[in-house]
């Protein structure tokens, strides 16, 4: 199997007189001029249905920056059929003509859609300039290069054969439709989640998160670009529970790709259970849910490495990633030392809008998300035993801004140490030294969630401790580094529990959920 060997895309760094911080900002600003009337994808056409809603960027919510399409049950109805009626050529392509398209709209974002991709998700999700290029550019380049190349890797394992028979396994793609869900928080998930089926020969009806729509826009235009036949892959915007009604109730469902809330994939699950008589397979699911992730410090830890890896993981992406550092648990000796240069720190990062490239703090990404963050944060002020010691303002008369926020708290089982909040919040615990086997136990049961964390120490031996007796409290476990930024083909991404299936996206553990196996004998 001759493919590219995938090498990570080069973050561009946006400096002041940088070519590409010119480029993007001539982006962002006939992206600014424009507003765009963003359609639905179906089966190859662009459809408007006159009953249109908002895009405002969370930053400056009173700028109407595009208005899209609302679909109904018939639009649902239409993405199915299209995908249906594009199967039979989709999947009888030979893999390397699929894989041709993906490898070609990875070049495409890395050249020219680059500043257009990342002005779309600055504008759209509130991300400054290193976020979008990080997400839009680098990690969507990523999965597919580097999925391009676990597919060749699954259709290189062949079982063994014998005198006379020859033995071969066929990757078949699933028999039905495949129902791709996705979150605002990365463009990147986004084509991913759609792309990782396609590419294994299914076909593929995308339902996008309403905040997540401007940048959507554009995954459809540069796979439209690259050559992806009408049907393949097709966009609607269409309530959630309208689009689950006619999806889930379809004999063709075969699968469901999701990130998003623990709550909202937990009630679809039910829903796909008791339908499950209606269909022709056991549909695959696959699920990236919630997160809770922690940050222990042993004593021995460097407290600028903790600092660091507390305020970036913390408050970069402004806390609204499944991996974010929510609660840390810091030992009596350090605690001073750390907070000390977390306030110095979080007093200099500068709040604002995404077009300032000096902003490092932009808005949360709706109002929703705002008031559920102001709410903790006055349920914390209020309460005598627990401490707001950074932060702990917020304002949304121009755009939803919350202000890096760290709590410190005398019950390790304070609410914001329990529940996510998808926010620029840390909750911190304070433990004695000697406290810190006890503390894994704490850390394990504290929440349903298993998606990533954190342990920082010089000591070799709390290192060792702490990976095994953490072993099912996180899907991707960092030693001395933020427990954030997990990089396709270096740090498989995902979490047990809680947190979702585990599938590792931008894996084969992946791509093999969107395959069904046929075993061939062949005997001479
Ligand atoms: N993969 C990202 C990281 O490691 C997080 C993705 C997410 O928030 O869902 O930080």
């Amino acid at each position: 199997f001759n493919v590219p060997e995938p090498l990570n895309e080069p973050v561009l760094n946006y400096g002041p007189r940088s070519v590409e911080r010119a480029a993007l900002k001539a982006a962002l600003d006939e992206a600014r001029a424009q507003q765009l009337d963003i359609p639905m994808y179906i089966g190859g056409q662009e459809v408007r249905t006159g009953k249109t809603l908002e895009v405002r960027p969370p930053h400056d919510h009173k700028h109407l920056l595009a208005t899209y399409h609302e679909g109904d049950a018939s639009h649902v109805q239409q993405a199915i059929d299209a995908a249906l009626a594009a199967k039979a050529d989709w999947e009888n392509l030979p893999w390397e003509q699929r894989a041709a398209i993906f490898l070609k709209a990875a070049d495409l974002v890395a050249g020219p859609y680059r500043a257009k991709i990342n002005a779309a998700t600055m504008l759209g999700q509130s991300k400054n300039a290193f976020q979008a290029e990080i997400d839009a550019a680098c990690e969507l380049i990523d999965f597919l290069r580097f999925n391009v190349k676990y597919m060749t890797e699954i259709y290189a394992q062949q079982p063994q054969s014998g005198k006379g028979v020859w033995n071969r396994l066929e990757q078949r793609p699933l028999e039905g439709f495949v129902f791709a869900i996705t979150p605002f928080n990365f463009t990147a998930i986004a084509c991913n989640l759609c792309a990782a089926p396609a590419m294994m020969g299914n076909v593929v009806v995308w339902k996008p998160a309403p905040t997540q729509i401007y940048a959507a826009n554009v995954v459809m235009q540069v796979l439209n670009e690259a050559g992806l036949p009408p049907g393949v892959i097709n966009m609607i915007t269409v309530d959630g529970p309208v689009a689950g009604d006619v999806i889930f109730s379809h004999p063709d469902f075969a699968g469901l790709h999701f990130t998003g809330s623990t709550h909202v994939f937990q009630n679809l699950w039910k829903i796909i259970g008791n339908n499950i008589h209606l269909y022709r397979s056991y549909p695959r699911i696959v699920g990236e849910t919630g997160g809770k992730d922690f940050v222990l410090v042993h004593a021995s830890a460097d407290a600028d490495v903790v600092n660091t890896a507390l305020v970036r993981g913390a408050f970069e992406y402004q806390g609204q990633k499944c991996s974010a550092a929510s609660r840390a648990y810091i030992p009596k000796s350090l605690w001073p030392a750390v907070k000390e240069k977390m306030q110095r720190d979080i007093a200099s990062f500068k709040v604002g809008p995404v077009e300032d490239f000096g902003n490092f703090v932009n808005a949360v990404i709706d109002e929703r998300s705002f008031d559920k963050l102001a709410k903790y944060i006055d349920e914390a002020k209020a309460n005598p035993d627990v401490e707001i010691i950074a932060g702990g303002i917020y304002d949304k008369s121009v755009g939803y801004f919350v202000e890096p926020t760290v709590i410190e708290v005398k019950d390790p089982y304070y609410r914001t140490m329990c529940e996510e909040l998808f926010g620029p919040v840390l909750t911190v615990y304070v433990y004695e030294d000697d406290q810190f086997e006890a503390i894994m136990d704490i850390i394990d049961k504290t929440s349903p969630y298993a998606l990533t964390g954190s342990i920082l120490s010089q000591d070799r031996y709390a290192i060792a401790l702490a990976t095994q007796r953490l072993r099912n409290a996180a899907g991707n476990f960092y030693i001395n580094d933020k427990p954030t930024g997990a990089v396709v083909g270096q740090q498989p991404f995902g979490g047990a529990r809680g947190s979702g299936t585990n599938d590792k996206a931008g894996s084969l553990l992946n791509l093999l959920r969107w395959v069904s196996p046929r075993t061939i004998k062949e005997t001479f």
